[in-house]
């Protein structure tokens, strides 16, 4: 079943793709990107798995997906007893890897003609469809396992500043996309205005998924000995934001306008 699985996802992918497309040759290359872009997500997480001496491997459960994890019960022990720090730095490297992956895609496409550079769009959609899902604060989704250790870790006040700051910084990133198309007619900022959707519901998203996460907090945890501290939480938000930013930059286009 494991040699199986990636073959019919293959499979899955390429029959979804060819029902949409109605072309086989970019369906192949569409479902090969995605298994790809799964695979790079879950080495992300091997990768940091073993640099923390952690023994696991990648698990494909068709049709459910693909997970880096421990290899029994005694390492996922082991695992569930590392630094908050380790296990934020396990939840952002499948995002980082996908990034990675999109950046490629992108180099691809613009440095190549006929199949490998539509090869190298596919690479970059599949991974911004990963990247940016996983970013979404939500349940145990990466981004919402990684909010759970960060507000977990710090004490109530700076949990209440995060959800705070993060709040400003998207609200801000807003505003400086209304301000850059304002001086453009009318017609043209509604047109830039709905061309920019995408971020904004993104935005809305990720801002509600924060508060959320913040809500659910229990103050307690900022005692626990595997608690990272305030500037290890910090580097794991700038890291995010950063991560934000260039997926959403290079599957929606610009936030702000220059003509
Ligand atoms: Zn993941």
């Amino acid at each position: 079943m494991q040699a199986l699985s990636p073959a019919l996802f293959l499979l899955l992918f390429f029959g979804c793709c060819w029902l949409a497309l109605r072309d086989a040759g970019r369906a192949l290359s569409l479902g090969s990107a995605l298994i790809l872009q799964m695979y790079f997500h879950e080495l992300g997480h091997l990768f940091v798995f073993r640099r923390n001496g952690i023994r696991s491997r990648i698990w494909w459960l068709f049709p459910l997906g693909a997970a880096a994890a421990p290899v029994d019960r005694e390492e996922k022990r082991r695992s569930d007893g590392l630094p908050w720090n380790s296990v934020a730095w396990l939840l952002q490297a499948g995002i980082m890897a996908n990034v990675a992956g999109m950046l490629a895609g992108s180099l691809l496409r613009s440095a190549s003609t006929g199949w490998p550079s539509h090869f190298g769009g596919d690479l970059l959609t599949a991974g911004g469809v990963l990247a940016i899902s996983n970013l979404i604060p939500l349940g145990k989704l990466d981004g919402g396992l990684l909010f759970h250790v960060i507000f977990s870790s710090l004490q109530e006040k700076d949990d209440v500043r995060v959800a705070w700051g993060l709040a400003a910084i998207l609200i801000l990133a807003v505003l400086a996309a209304v301000v850059s198309i304002a001086w453009l007619g009318f017609a043209d900022l509604i047109i830039a205005f709905f061309l920019r959707t995408g971020w904004f519901v993104g935005f809305g998203l990720i801002a509600t998924g924060i508060w959320h996460r913040q809500g659910m907090d229990n103050p307690a945890h900022a005692e626990s000995a595997q608690a990272m501290t305030r500037r290890q939480a910090l580097v794991h938000i700038l890291y995010y934001v950063a991560l934000l930013y260039i997926s959403l930059r290079l599957v929606l286009g610009p936030l702000w306008i220059n003509l």
